[in-house]
């Protein structure tokens, strides 16, 4: 590994540019559906933390955040289909419309479970935002997001939040890395 994060990238798959303008569309959209809502962003950590920054300051409507860890695919590039609660949420949500927003929809997975759990603490909508989703062929994930950025091809992706082995988040892109950096793991 160089000492450049940009060395170990193939491919840029969304530039800068293209993230501001998709993050600034779910925020227009999500002020317009939640006017008079008050939403709870959930953050999912870490991965969604970058996403759900810019997110928040593209609604211009009032809501709040919490934050909520989960781990689904430990330091490897495998979805482990196993979904532990790492940290909980600190708000009460019940009677709350709560907005869980997601770095990426994989297998769906992780988020199918989050959705589930809110929904059990009786709150009073439960909707998905997430910034990616990956085209999976022949398979249909579990739950549909009301909102979603855009979509990626089933490939392991990096920066903006997502990370391989806790690295890469604070590439400002999203992109593909290299395989040689997975090699030298
Ligand atoms: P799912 O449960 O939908 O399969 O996966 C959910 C989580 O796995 C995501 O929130 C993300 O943290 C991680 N994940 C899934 N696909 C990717 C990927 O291509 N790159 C990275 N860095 N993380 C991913
Ligand atoms: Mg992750």
């Amino acid at each position: 590994m160089s000492g450049r994060l940009d060395s170990d990238i193939e491919k840029v798959l969304i530039s800068e540019e293209e993230i501001a303008a998709i993050v600034s569309r779910l925020g227009e959209r999500i002020s317009v559906d939640y006017a008079d809502k008050n939403p709870l962003i959930v953050s999912v950590l870490r991965g969604a933390f970058i996403f759900v920054a810019d997110l928040m300051r593209a609604i211009t409507v009032p809501c709040n955040v919490d934050f909520m860890a989960v781990s689904s695919y430990g330091d490897g590039v495998k979805s482990t289909g196993v979904v532990n609660i790492v940290k909980d949420l600190s708000t009460d949500v019940a009677g709350r419309y709560v907005i869980i927003a997601e770095d990426i929809l994989d297998t769906g997975l992780t988020l199918a479970r989050l959705v589930e759990l809110i929904r059990g603490r009786d709150a009073a909508s439960v909707e998905v935002c997430a910034f990616l989703v990956k085209d999976i062929e022949g398979y249909t994930a579990p739950l549909s997001p009301k909102y979603v950025g855009t979509h990626v091809p089933n490939e392991f992706i990096v920066g903006y939040g997502l990370d391989y082995a806790e690295g890469y988040r604070n590439l400002p892109y999203v992109g593909v890395l290299k395989p040689e950096v997975y090699a030298e793991k």
